[in-house]
């Protein structure tokens, strides 16, 4: 049984008082009424100290947007594995499109990332997703393979299902208020499986999660999260607001008790 996860990524927003408050809601809600699914959000690094004072005892978890894959050096501006556990991190996002876009990232920086996430007692969440015009020219499915193949290719025994997390995240569906329609995630959702079935085995592929993303608003998260494949959802723009991410999280599986993970 793969318990849902949804995780709120909050990109380069938000600020001190703004997170406290947002995540205070967050945490109260869920404190008053726990949900079937597992919550993580995932603010920018200065603000992970905040955040963690919110969340520190709840069932939410900290989560961090990026990681590098040496556990300490002359890397100017980044951030390693163990600073992001000791500040409370459970999660990391390694991979997410507008890394891979604008800042050049390629499928072994993330691959190599992914390792050191786990190296560090994190899970990476990690977001593979083709543009429109691969999908637009049939490109789909390969990119997909090839993002997973090359990301997490001769490292079947450091992922395992709890040490794993895949969003799929179409890139024309990010941030544009376009979200893939259904079949589109059902089948891409699909193939993610399959492919993480041919580099970690058919066993861990079966239970490690994936999770869709792309404008993922109220209003259409329980359609998608209720899909078959469909493992939760990692949040952009709606994770900014309690009431919209808290929408989102109650979606995903109703109330309904807990599974043990
Ligand atoms: C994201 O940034 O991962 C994302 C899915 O953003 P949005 O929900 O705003 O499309």
């Amino acid at each position: 049984m793969r318990r849902p996860l949804v995780a709120g990524n909050a990109k380069m927003h938000l600020d001190r008082a703004s997170v406290r408050a947002l995540l205070g809601e967050v945490r109260a809600s869920l404190d008053r009424e726990p949900a079937r699914a597992e919550v993580a959000y995932c603010p920018p690094y200065p603000l992970l100290d905040v955040a963690h004072g919110v969340l520190e005892g709840s069932s939410i978890a900290l989560g961090a947007q990026d990681v590098h894959w040496e556990e300490s050096g002359p890397w100017t501006g980044e951030v390693s594995g163990r600073m992001l556990a000791e500040a409370g991190c459970r999660y990391v996002i390694v991979g997410h499109s507008e890394r891979r876009h604008h800042f050049g990232e390629t499928d072994l920086m993330i691959g190599a990332k992914a390792r050191a996430a786990v190296g560090a007692g994190l899970v990476p969440i990690m977001c593979v997703g083709e543009t429109e015009e691969e999908r637009e020219s049939g490109q789909t499915k390969i990119v997909l393979a090839g993002q997973i193949g090359r990301g997490l290719a001769g490292a079947d025994s450091v992922f395992t299902a709890e040490h794993l997390v895949v969003a799929y995240e179409p890139v024309w569906a990010i941030g544009t208020g376009k979200s893939a329609t259904v079949p589109q995630v059902v089948e891409a959702h699909a193939w993610v499986r399959a492919e993480l079935a041919l580099v970690l085995g058919a066993r861990t592929a079966d239970q490690v999660r994936i999770l869709y993303g792309g404008s993922v608003k109220p209003q259409n998260a329980a359609e998608l999260l209720a899909s078959p494949g469909v493992d939760g959802a990692l949040v952009g723009g709606a994770s900014l607001e309690s009431a919209s991410f808290l929408a989102i999280v109650r979606a995903a599986g109703g109330n309904e008790p807990a599974p043990s993970r």
